[in-house]
């Protein structure tokens, strides 16, 4: 089980009285998808990032039961002087051998065509696809997909 217990946060530059989490618990239960809805800033980002452990609580436990995370960032984080390709295998292992693994998953979101393009050439629907597919090629154990079906 993956789980923020009573979890408060604040960024730098917020006081603790407007946390962007404040008292926060929810359960991603192992096996499932589990959807996060709410408003825009309501902190649904934050959570992500705090079960990622990319940003660490102020107070309350964060429970992950793997280290085995892929995060597909809600700002996509495509490196702009990389193609699609190799944006997406960048994360693979053994980056020699892992083309045609790569090139598969852009395959699977259907940007197989634009597989040498580079970031600045693709629509942002297509850039997506491309973060997609890199989340999704790693076999992590864990996968946090913040905002997955924008332009979509
Ligand atoms: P959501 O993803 O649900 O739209 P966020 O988790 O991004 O919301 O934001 C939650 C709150 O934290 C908001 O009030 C937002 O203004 C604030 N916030 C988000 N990121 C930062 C940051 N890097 N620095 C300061 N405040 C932030
Ligand atoms: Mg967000």
């Amino acid at each position: 089980m993956t789980a923020l217990q009573n979890v408060t946060f604040a960024y730098p530059n917020q006081y603790l009285e407007h946390a962007a989490l404040k008292d926060v618990s929810l359960a991603f239960p192992s096996h499932q998808i589990t959807l996060l809805t709410g408003p825009s800033g309501c902190g649904k980002t934050t959570c992500l990032r705090l079960v990622a452990g990319l940003d660490a609580p102020h107070s309350g436990n964060v429970t992950r039961e793997t280290t085995s995370i892929s995060y597909l960032f809600q700002d996509l984080s495509l490196l702009p002087w990389l193609t699609a390709l190799e944006n997406v295998n960048l994360v693979l292992s053994d980056r020699k051998q892992t083309h045609s693994r790569a090139l598969d998953y852009l395959t699977l979101v259907g940007l197989r065509e634009a597989a040498n393009l580079y970031p600045a050439e693709l629509s942002g629907g297509m850039k997506q696809r491309v973060a997609l597919a890199r989340a999704l090629c790693t076999d992590a154990d864990l996968l946090l997909l913040d905002e997955p079906t924008r332009g979509l």
